[in-house]
Parts: structure tokens; C-alpha cells; sequence
């Protein structure tokens, strides 16, 4: 690497830093754990009914046996964007494979109160432009992005063919007819020519693993199966009225917890937040969209524009304009002003990092004494205060999170990072007092660190009987995040080792989308039956992936969570699950040229 001069821009001074640096370090120390991801609990079991749908009825039907042109594990914005860009070329047999009773995946299953994207929603909520929608607000609530869903469903046709409450459990490749043979827990057998695969990142919820968790005797759910019949209330937000004269407990305070708090202090007799970490809460600003202002930028190719600008702005391009001016992109602006602020010679990556962890201090602290002034009391606005770098934990932007904690009847047990101790046949002992309680609500997130072939629920056979565990026992390879050598006619649709680090995740779902369609259609027109990645443009693209210089954020000095292993160094699996080491922006840009440039270069195409 050249050497650099390291330069000071800091408004903070040097002395603060320091000591803001220690105490993310201690505070980083006292959550590390010997078992890591083990201290979570696989939901199976006896806690088996912690995943039954709450909000759809199964429908008996009869199982598939017969053909289609593409099925699609997944009824997601993945899923949807792929069929509904198969669609526009006229391939109308894409059957989704859906676990939910609808479309919708993480969308479907999250209905707790509060749910809404945390990205815009101009930019987050997929193929607006071609159903003619616009988002009622800056961030949509659930009900909506719910309803989007089923809109583009309907709109390209989708219903017709879905199989809902199906999960897949086999995916066989037969050489002699080159085709899938897919089968479901309904006893489906049937072929298909393609297959694409969205599963999603985050649709596996996990249970903390507390001692006396099976004890409780009270009612308990996760947030990402609300049960509206215990709580009443809604989903659009109507108050839940039957907790009034309820102890409820929540235990979690990420992403999910913080958009559900306002209303459970809303609604509960006592509630009780059990918290371990807090998150960095930074202003929100939801607004109303005006229709005539929506009018004014609706013009054609609106939505591809405002997506290439966000992923400008919020991963490190040159944009002028800012479009959608939020706090994913305030940060890299920040950074960005800050680096271009030094002389051309002195912008260095190791000053880029420095710019990086000044711009991240000084929002920090700006998020900590936000909660100063909402706050009122003072020990509880004390431990509301996140000490760790802004992108260590999934930032979060809410206003009325604090707010709430200034509702009588809301109490936050904070643990000093131990989390809690055990739960009881009556309730919860945390900080070495037990709190009798009505109903615990787990809000304890997902399984992400965990292997693919557990997440997913079933295994891929592919050319010559390879399994993708086998494949991948080294750690995911794939060319461009989408093709797999070995697993024709497979599409993945998710960001890692493709665009990655877009806080804006639907846009990598839909640009991949984009190179499937023109794939299949390229393959269609010209009569070929496989499309197969070569091994050596597999092996160029993992080379390429490694030459990228590590993680700008993240990593294991952060805080323990999902975003780093839960604070344990990556295995060396876990460096392939990275995206392109030019950043996002660069591979939308090189992805555009490769596809259109009708080569399909390291593909196999015959
Ligand atoms: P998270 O994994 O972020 O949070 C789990 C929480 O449970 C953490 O606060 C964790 O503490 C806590 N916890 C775990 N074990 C214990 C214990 N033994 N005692 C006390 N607390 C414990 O899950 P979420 O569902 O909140 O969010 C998951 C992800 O889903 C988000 O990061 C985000 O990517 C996505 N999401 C997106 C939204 C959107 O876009 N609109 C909205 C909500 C979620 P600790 O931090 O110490 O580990």
C-alpha cells in the first residue's frame, strides 16, 4: 500500500475520541460470549408452534406433478420482481413456491404494529412505476408494502400458478431432460426448466436461548408471528385494546422492537422492555407523499433513476444531487465531503477510514444526545445510549421509540449487556429481580449466521449428484451472487457477492431479476436448453470478491449482533460472504454492460 500521510479533519478532539474509543471497547467487551450464534435456539420441537402462521388458514389442494418454464422458491420482492420480468417477455408458467399463505415474504410474516421499511419507500418498494403506484408516505407501513405485494401479483398474473404454504424440500437436476424436479412438504413433484431461488436473509426466527424459556406458562409469541387475537388491535395500527390490563415483557431492542414499542406503551397495562444492547435511534421524518409532487417526478424511467441514486449516494459514488436524503445516505455524504475535503495525493484508504470513523463519532454522539433531550428520566435516558459505531448494529430512525419510554407504565430493565437471566413459570429474572408477567413477546430476530442448507430446508442435487452443502463447504461461490457452476438453469436472487452492501436491498432483487429475463429470453429465442456458469469464471469472480480491502464497517471490534458473527472473527467461509470490492455502484454498472452486452461472458449457453 502507499504511504500516506495521515491527516486530522476531526472536529471531535483527540482526547474525546480516545475515550469514546475505549468506552466502545468495554462496552463491546462485556456482551462478547463463548457460544456465539449457539446461545440461540433452532425453532423446532417443542417450540415448533412458534412458527404457525397466525394470519392465514391452510387450504387443502392437490399435489403438482406436472411442468413449468421457471419456478421460484420464494414469494417475496425476489420472487415477484423475477416473475414479473419473465412475464414482460412473455413466459407466463412461473410458478412461486411460497411458505406464507401470499405473497409478500418478510412482509407477510411481519405484521407486528409499527412495521414500516426503514429505507424509502420510493426507492425500497419494487416495480412501482410499472403498476402506476405511488407510496403514500416516505417510509410505508407494512399494510401497504403488504398490499403492494399482492398488487404485482395481480398485475403480472402471478396468482394463477403460486403454490402458498408449500415449503420446498428437495431440488433434483435430471441431466437426461434438463430440467429440476422440485418437491414440497404438500407432496408436489413437479419439473421446471429454471429455477430461481429468494429465500430471503432473514426468514428464519430464532428464539434467545434463556434458561427456563419452555417454564413459562403464560402466552408468548415472536414479533414476526403477532398474535392480534391475544393482543387485539391491527396491523394498520389500531390500539390493542386487550393489553390494558396486561403485564407484557418484551425482550430485544433492535430494529423490530423499536418500531413496536410506541405501540405496545400505547396499549399495555405495564410493559417491560428487556434490553441488552440498545440501538442508535436517529430522526425519522416520516412524511406524506403529495400526489402532485409525485406527479412532477413520475416521468418515464423515474424509479431506475431515484434506485441508482440512493445506491449513489449511500455507497460511496460521486452523486451531486441527493434524492431521497435520509440517514443512510447523511453518513456517506458525510464521509465522502470529508475525504474530498483533502488534498487528491492524501485520499488514501487508510484516510478514508479515518474520515469513516470521525464522520461515524460525531453521528454518534449527536444520536446519543437526542436521547438526552426526549428523554425525561434521567438513568433510563443512560441506558437508551448506544456505544458502538453507527453501522455495527442495523441503524435505526423512529420518532416516537424514546417518546416512549416516557409513557407511564413503560419500564426498561436494562442488563448491562448480560441479557436476560431466566424466564420462570410466572415471568422474567433480569438484573437479579424476576418480573411476573402476562406475556412475553420474543423480539429476538432471525437466524442469518447460520448454515444455508438449514435456513433454506432443502438441498440442492445438481450436474453428476453434487450437493450445494458439498459445493459450498468452503464457503458460498457463485459468479455475480446469481449463478452457481455445477447448478444449471439456477438463479439465485439475493445481494451477497453481487452488489451486498446497498442499504437498499430490493435493488439488488430487481437488477437481477433484469439479467435473468434477458437470460432466459436470450436462451429462448435461440432454442438453447441450459445455462451453466463455467468453473474458471466462477473461480475469476471469487478471486475477484477476495481482492476487495475487507470490511469498511462491521468486523469483530464492533459490538457483538448478526452484523459480525456475533463479535467472533469470520471463518474463512464467512469471507466469501462479501460483495463486489468496488462497491455497489460499480456492479450495477458492470453487470449493466455485461448483460447488454448480449456475450453473457462465463456463461455456458447451450
Ligand atoms: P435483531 O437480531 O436485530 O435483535 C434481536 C434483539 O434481541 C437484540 O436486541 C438482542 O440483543 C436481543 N437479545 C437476544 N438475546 C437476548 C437475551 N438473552 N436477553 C435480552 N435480549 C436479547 O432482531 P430484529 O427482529 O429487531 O431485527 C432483525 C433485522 O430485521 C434488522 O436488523 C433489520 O435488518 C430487519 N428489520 C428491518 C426492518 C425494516 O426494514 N423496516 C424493520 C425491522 C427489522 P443484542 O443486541 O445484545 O444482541
Amino acid at each position: 500500500m502507499t504511504m500516506t500521510a495521515q491527516v486530522s479533519h476531526a472536529k471531535l478532539p483527540t482526547i474525546e475520541k480516545e475515550r469514546l474509543r475505549c468506552k466502545y471497547l468495554e462496552e463491546r467487551n462485556k456482551r462478547l460470549r463463548p457460544d456465539g450464534n449457539d446461545q440461540y435456539l433452532q425453532i423446532k420441537g417443542q417450540f415448533a408452534r412458534y412458527l404457525d402462521d397466525p394470519y392465514m388458514p391452510v387450504v387443502e389442494r392437490a399435489a403438482k406433478t406436472d411442468h413449468v418454464t421457471f419456478a421460484f422458491i420464494g414469494g417475496g420482492f425476489a420472487g415477484l420482481a423475477t416473475a414479473a420480468r419473465l412475464a414482460e417477455i412473455g413466459i407466463n408458467d412461473v410458478r412461486i413456491v411460497e411458505k406464507g399463505g401470499d405473497f409478500g415474504g418478510t412482509w407477510y410474516w411481519n405484521r407486528y404494529p409499527g412495521a414500516q421499511c426503514d429505507t424509502a419507500a420510493m426507492v425500497y418498494m419494487p416495480l412501482l412505476e410499472e403498476t402506476g403506484y405511488m407510496p403514500s408516505e416516505k417510509y410505508a407501513h407494512a399494510p401497504e408494502i403488504l398490499a403492494h405485494c399482492r398488487r404485482i401479483g395481480k398485475h403480472f398474473g402471478l396468482y394463477g400458478n403460486a403454490l402458498f404454504h408449500t415449503e420446498v424440500t428437495g431440488l433434483d437436476w435430471d441431466d437426461t431432460r434438463s430440467c429440476w424436479m422440485i418437491r414440497s412438504s404438500r407432496g408436489d413433484a413437479f419439473t421446471a426448466q429454471y429455477v430461481g431461488i429468494g429465500i430471503g436473509q432473514m426468514h428464519v426466527p430464532k428464539l434467545p436461548g434463556i434458561p427456563g424459556l419452555e417454564c413459562f406458562k403464560g402466552h408468548s409469541f415472536h414479533t414476526s408471528r403477532w398474535d392480534y387475537g391475544y393482543t387485539g388491535g391491527n396491523s394498520q395500527g389500531a390500539l390493542m385494546e386487550k393489553l390494558a390490563d396486561r403485564r407484557v415483557g418484551i425482550i430485544g431492542t433492535g430494529a423490530t422492537s423499536v418500531q413496536c414499542i410506541p405501540h405496545l406503551a400505547r396499549a399495555c397495562g405495564e410493559l417491560y422492555v428487556f434490553q441488552r444492547t440498545p440501538s442508535s435511534v436517529d430522526v425519522r421524518a416520516n412524511a406524506p407523499i403529495d400526489p402532485g409532487w409525485f406527479a412532477g417526478i413520475a416521468t418515464p424511467g423515474w424509479q431506475q433513476r431515484w434506485l441508482e441514486n440512493f445506491s449513489a449516494n449511500q455507497t460511496g459514488g460521486s452523486a451531486e444531487l441527493d434524492l431521497v436524503q435520509d440517514g443512510w445516505t447523511d453518513l456517506s455524504r458525510r464521509i465522502r465531503a470529508r475525504v474530498m475535503g483533502l488534498p487528491r495525493e492524501q485520499r488514501s484508504v487508510e484516510n478514508m477510514r479515518i474520515a469513516f470513523e470521525e464522520c461515524d463519532l460525531e453521528k454518534m454522539e449527536e444520536i446519543r444526545d437526542r436521547v438526552d433531550t426526549i428523554v425525561r428520566n434521567p438513568e433510563t435516558a443512560r441506558h437508551l445510549k448506544a456505544w458502538y459505531g453507527q453501522l455495527c448494529k442495523r441503524p435505526c430512525f423512529h420518532d416516537d421509540y424514546l417518546q416512549a419510554f416516557n409513557t407511564p407504565g413503560t419500564h426498561l430493565v436494562d442488563t448491562d449487556g448480560k441479557g436476560v437471566d431466566a424466564i420462570t413459570e410466572r415471568g422474567i429474572v433480569a438484573a437479579g429481580r424476576e418480573y411476573p408477567l402476562d406475556c412475553i413477546i420474543f423480539a429476538s430476530g432471525f437466524e442469518i449466521g447460520t448454515e444455508y442448507r438449514r435456513r433454506a430446508g432443502f438441498e440442492l442435487t445438481g450436474r453428476a449428484g453434487v450437493r450445494l452443502s458439498d459445493h459450498w463447504a468452503g464457503g458460498m461461490r457463485t459468479m455475480h451472487g446469481i449463478h452457481i457452476h455445477g447448478f444449471p438453469n439456477v438463479f439465485l436472487v439475493q445481494p451477497t457477492q453481487g452488489a451486498n452492501l446497498n442499504a437498499n436491498v430490493p435493488h439488488n432483487l430487481t437488477d437481477a431479476a433484469r439479467s435473468i429475463a434477458l437470460m432466459v429470453g436470450h436462451a429462448r429465442a435461440h432454442g438453447f436448453r441450459e445455462i451453466e456458469v463455467s468453473r474458471e469464471a466462477e473461480d475469476r469472480w471469487v478471486e475477484l470478491l477476495l481482492t476487495g480491502v475487507g470490511q469498511m464497517i462491521g468486523g469483530s471490534a464492533c459490538t457483538p449482533g448478526y452484523y459480525n458473527n456475533e463479535g467472533r472473527e469470520p471463518s474463512p467461509a464467512a469471507r466469501l460472504s462479501v460483495g463486489h470490492p468496488a462497491g455497489a455502484l460499480a456492479y450495477f454498472k458492470y453487470i449493466d454492460a455485461w448483460r447488454n452486452s448480449g456475450q453473457f461472458e462465463g456463461l455456458q449457453i447451450r
